[in-house]
């Protein structure tokens, strides 16, 4: 009944359960469990529950026309603490916000709640979203609720570990550099970054401008279907966005990019997309390899333009006008900064900066020359499984490194989903699937595939 909002939504409408019961059932689960997960920072259970009575209220006059005005009437969503939300703490995972109480919402918070989402909480995040760990959070981390030795993947932990814990239906992230894509595969769910330029950024608290991106975290394909269409396109207020369609096809060819299966990659996590391809392949889907040999820059580039961006972006916190005084930053940040002033400053510049954007603009045309000849890409989402706590913490370049197969997308713009596929050692496994610009419908439709293939059911983890 609680598992995803449809089946929620269908004991509504049949009045089996009130959507007060929805917000008291996932609630109480998160007054039980969220200590041992660290998922939330702040709650948002007077707010849940007013709505609530508000919705049971409408329900009782007329579901369908109710239903249809409100698209995700009985849907609970949390927030990653980068989002701004009116009146509620957010605080971008650093004490420098500790107790900010942002004056408005971001765009994207508004408009899933005017669907009729109810908002519960706000979770737990790397840092300004700096990490691939949920270990650079002030607030401490997150734990894999799979095995709460290991890391549920960064920089949007508590956002995937929400889904995967069952403490909602949904979750929101931002994806700057594989911040959905990596936790959702490390939590064992679904995870999209959509199309730059697609989802409004307005409230939410910038990372690296020209590389972030608002998505979504589900434990089914139509969850993330949905969220995604109520929250994607054009707002005045972010002047990136368009409204564009891919046109949908029903023959499908997807390329094998070479270089994303290369050293570096553990081979129980390459056996297991070529494993999800021969399922693909047994229902008459094409494959074809493809060249993608700027794929090994990309990884540079990105923690060059990346962090010259952060040291703009941060700039603002300087302790005067809001927040904490600047020696509240983390390591983390500070090293961003530091790296993103050096990359930028004369004498450097031309080496750095430039060329990194230079570079970046034969990554973006080698990716489209690719989408001439396939429709999408399949390929891991990070090299490994999950690691331990503290296992990369002090060694910054390994924890980079994990970002090598996710950032490609960031740099070129386009949308990526990850797709979980088993459990390997007690661990998730999965794969991602990217395409051109805004084919995000093309994607949906392989991974309703292969839900349909697999006859696949989340399966919650014992935590
Ligand atoms: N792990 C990457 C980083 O540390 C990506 C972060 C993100 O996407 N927000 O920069």
């Amino acid at each position: 009944m609680f598992t995803s909002v449809r089946t929620t939504q269908n004991a509504l409408r049949n009045k089996k359960i009130s959507v007060r019961d929805v917000v008291s059932h996932f609630l109480t689960k998160i007054n039980e469990k969220n200590k041992d997960l660290n998922v939330f920072l702040t709650l948002n259970e007077d707010e849940s529950y007013e709505l609530a009575k508000k919705y049971d209220g409408l329900l009782k006059e007329n579901p369908d026309q109710i239903f249809e005005k409100y698209p995700l009437l009985g849907c609970i969503v949390s927030f990653k603490d980068l989002f701004l939300t009116k009146g509620l703490r957010t605080t971008a995972g650093s004490k420098v916000l500790d107790s900010f109480i942002p004056p408005y919402s971001a765009k994207v918070v508004d408009k899933i709640k005017k669907a009729g989402a109810i908002i519960i909480g706000k979770t737990n995040c790397d840092a300004w979203a700096h990490g691939a760990s949920g270990e650079n959070s002030d607030f401490g981390p997150t734990l894999n609720p799979w095995n709460k030795a290991y890391v549920p993947g960064g920089s949007s932990s508590g956002s995937a570990v929400s889904v995967a814990a069952g403490f909602n239906h949904v979750s929101f992230g931002t994806d700057t550099g594989g911040s959905i894509r990596q936790p959702a595969n490390f939590c064992g769910i679904y995870g999209l970054k959509p199309t730059y330029g697609s989802v409004s950024r307005y409230g939410v608290i910038a990372m690296a401008s020209s590389l972030d991106t608002v998505g979504h975290f589900g434990n089914n394909i139509s969850d993330i279907e949905n969220v995604f269409k109520i929250s994607s396109g054009v707002d005045l207020c972010d002047a990136t966005l368009k409204d564009e369609d891919k046109k949908q096809k029903d023959n499908i060819t997807v390329g094998i990019p070479k270089q994303y299966f290369e050293k570096g990659v553990d081979q129980v996590v390459s056996d297991k997309v070529h494993e999800a391809i021969k399922i693909f392949e047994k229902n008459n889907y094409k494959f074809k390899e493809v060249n993608l040999p700027n794929t090994k820059h990309a990884i540079s580039v990105y923690y060059i333009i990346q962090p010259a961006e952060v040291c703009s972006n941060l700039g603002r916190y300087d302790g005067i006008r809001f927040g904490n005084p600047r020696n509240s930053f983390g390591a983390e940040a500070k090293r961003r900064i530091i790296l993103g002033n050096f990359v930028l400053s004369s004498g450097y510049y031309d080496a750095y900066y430039k060329k990194a954007t230079q570079v970046r603009t034969l990554i973006i045309n080698e990716l489209d020359k690719a989408f001439d000849e396939v429709d999408l890409l399949i390929a891991p989402v990070s090299p490994s499984q999950p690691f331990k706590l503290g296992e990369k913490v002090n060694d910054p370049l390994k924890m980079y490194l994990s970002d090598v197969l996710t950032v490609p997308a960031n740099i070129a713009g386009i949308p990526g989903l990850s797709v979980p596929f088993g459990i390997h050692n007690g661990l998730s496994l999965g794969f991602q699937l990217m395409g051109p610009r805004f084919s995000e419908k093309l994607i949906f439709k392989m991974a309703r595939d292969f839900e349909s293939f697999t006859n696949y059911k989340f399966e919650p983890p014992k935590f």
